[in-house]
């Protein structure tokens, strides 16, 4: 799963900058067909106070349509947000309405990022809070759509909407939530990635996070 770049909102108000985050955004599904990558991951974009949520989500969904109706193979995957600035994507109900929109959303997908869904307001801190998060996931949106992780521990509070990642157990978040996605058959044969802060403590992390799965 490829990360696409960050300057890119196709949620953007204006029509310049619409333009150009679905050109940039099209070129990325592009190069991603190219490669023979399946899965292309992206921010939904930011509505900058001048349009509202419904009509950025909107966008978004467009932007989306646009891509796809342009290339084969290739599934855009929303990327949930921790809410910052005026980001959308920050509940489960605008990656469902983004979803909704979507002409063929067999190629339409989300990635569920741990830091931004603890700062957006879910909590991932406990089994039970993990158990209950997930389940109002799976009711919003969907287990089907679930395409990819990103693993991080958080710097910042719950519900802060502040987007600062952590290495894992160096956080507010801690390691229950890692342990519940090592031990829940929903969360196989998709790719969890780390993007934890200290590339130097990767291999530590993924060791760390083999020895969280149930013996
Ligand atoms: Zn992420």
């Amino acid at each position: 799963m490829a990360h696409d770049s960050y300057l890119i909102n196709p949620g953007h108000p204006e029509p310049e900058g619409l333009a150009k985050s679905r050109r940039a955004f099209l070129d990325e599904m592009r190069r991603c067909e190219q490669l023979g990558l399946k899965l292309l991951n992206f921010h939904p974009g930011s509505h900058l106070g001048k349009i509202s949520e419904e009509e950025c989500l909107q966008r978004v969904a467009e932007s989306i349509n646009q891509a796809l109706a342009q290339t084969v193979g290739v599934t855009a995957v929303i990327e949930n947000t921790a809410g910052q600035g005026s980001n959308v994507g920050y509940r489960f109900e605008h990656l469902a309405a983004i979803i909704a929109g979507v002409s063929d959303q067999s190629r339409v997908g989300v990635c569920l990022d741990t830091c931004h869904s603890l700062a957006a307001g879910y909590d991932l801190r406990t089994e039970e809070s993990c158990a209950a998060v997930f389940a109002e996931f799976e009711q919003v949106v969907g287990f089907k759509y679930l395409r990819g992780m990103h693993l991080n521990d958080i710097k910042s509070t719950m519900g802060s909407k502040v987007d600062r990642h952590a290495n894992l157990g160096r956080g507010n978040l801690g390691l229950n939530v890692f342990r519940y996605l090592m031990n829940n058959l929903r969360f196989d044969e998709i790719p969890l990635i780390l993007e934890t802060i200290d590339e130097t403590l990767w291999p530590e992390e993924i060791k760390l996070l083999y020895t969280l799965i149930d013996k």
